[in-house]
C-alpha cells in the first residue's frame, strides 16, 4: 500500500491530536504533534523570563533557537509519545494554561516558524506520517495526500480542554479556558506568518457532536480512500 502524508489542521482543542494519534496507531504511521514544538519553545522563553506583558524578547530567542532541541520519545508504559526539550521530559508542563496563554505569541514569530517547519519537513522524508497543527496542509506539506480541517464550537472545545486539565489534577476555571481558546483562535487566524486557514483541498469536519469512535471511523475511511 502506498504511504502518504496526513495533515490535520484546525482550531485549538478540536481533538486533532486524538484523531491523529488514533490513525497513526491503526495504520502504523509516525505521529508528530507540531503544537508540542511551539509549546516547548514557549516554555523555554517563560523559563528564561523572555515574555513580559505579551512581548517576547525576540533578539534573545533568535540567538537561542539553534540550540533548542525538541524530540519525541515513545513511553511504552503510557503508550504515547512524550515531548523532550533539550533532553528533559516536558510533556506535562507544556500543556499547562500558563504555556497555553503565551504560545500563540511565540508561534507568530517568523524565525520560530521557519525553524519548526524545517524540523517538521525533515520528519517525513519517507512519508508515512500523520501530523497535526495549524499550517500542515498549507505550509509544511502543501502536497499532503490527505488534508483534514477540524472545527468545533469554542464552548465545546473549552469544555474538552477543561476536562483534560482537571483530569490531570490542574485547578482551572472554565471561563479562563474559554477565553484562552477564543484568544488563540483570533491570534492564530490573524497572524502575518502562515495564519490558520483551511487549505483549498482539505476536507472539513465539524466534530462538535461526534464521539471519538465516530471521528476515528470517519478518518480511517478517508485514509483508505486515499491509499487505495
Ligand atoms: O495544537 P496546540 O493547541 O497544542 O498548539 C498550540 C499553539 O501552537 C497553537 O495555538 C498555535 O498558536 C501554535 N501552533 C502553530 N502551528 C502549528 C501548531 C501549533 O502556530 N503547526
Amino acid at each position: 500500500m502506498k504511504k502518504i502524508i496526513v495533515a490535520i489542521d484546525g482550531f485549538s482543542s478540536c481533538g486533532k491530536s486524538t484523531m491523529a494519534k488514533d490513525l497513526a496507531k491503526s495504520v502504523g504511521y509516525a505521529y508528530v504533534d507540531t503544537g508540542a514544538m511551539y509549546r516547548s519553545v514557549t516554555l523555554y522563553c517563560l523559563r528564561n523570563n523572555w515574555i513580559q506583558n505579551g512581548i517576547v524578547a525576540e533578539d534573545k530567542l533568535k540567538d537561542a533557537i539553534p540550540s533548542i532541541r525538541i524530540e519525541f520519545k515513545y513511553n511504552s508504559e503510557k503508550q504515547m509519545n512524550e515531548t523532550y526539550l533539550n533532553g528533559e521530559n516536558v510533556e506535562k508542563e507544556i500543556r499547562s494554561l500558563t504555556v497555553s496563554n503565551s504560545v500563540s505569541i511565540v508561534s507568530s514569530i517568523g524565525f520560530v516558524r521557519r525553524a519548526m517547519v524545517a524540523q517538521q519537513q525533515a520528519y517525513s522524508v519517507e512519508r508515512g506520517v500523520v501530523m497535526d497543527g495549524r499550517d500542515i496542509g498549507t505550509v509544511v506539506f502543501p502536497d499532503a495526500e490527505l488534508k483534514i480541517f477540524l472545527t468545533a464550537s469554542p464552548e465545546i472545545r473549552a469544555q474538552r480542554r477543561y476536562d483534560e486539565l482537571t483530569a490531570k489534577g490542574e485547578t482551572v476555571s472554565f471561563d479562563e479556558i474559554l477565553e484562552n481558546v477564543k484568544q488563540r483562535d483570533y491570534l492564530d487566524q490573524n497572524r502575518e506568518e502562515s495564519p490558520l486557514r483551511k487549505a483549498e483541498d482539505a476536507i472539513e469536519l465539524d466534530n462538535s457532536y461526534m464521539t471519538i469512535a465516530e471521528q476515528k471511523e470517519w478518518l480511517l475511511h478517508h485514509f483508505e480512500e486515499r491509499t487505495k
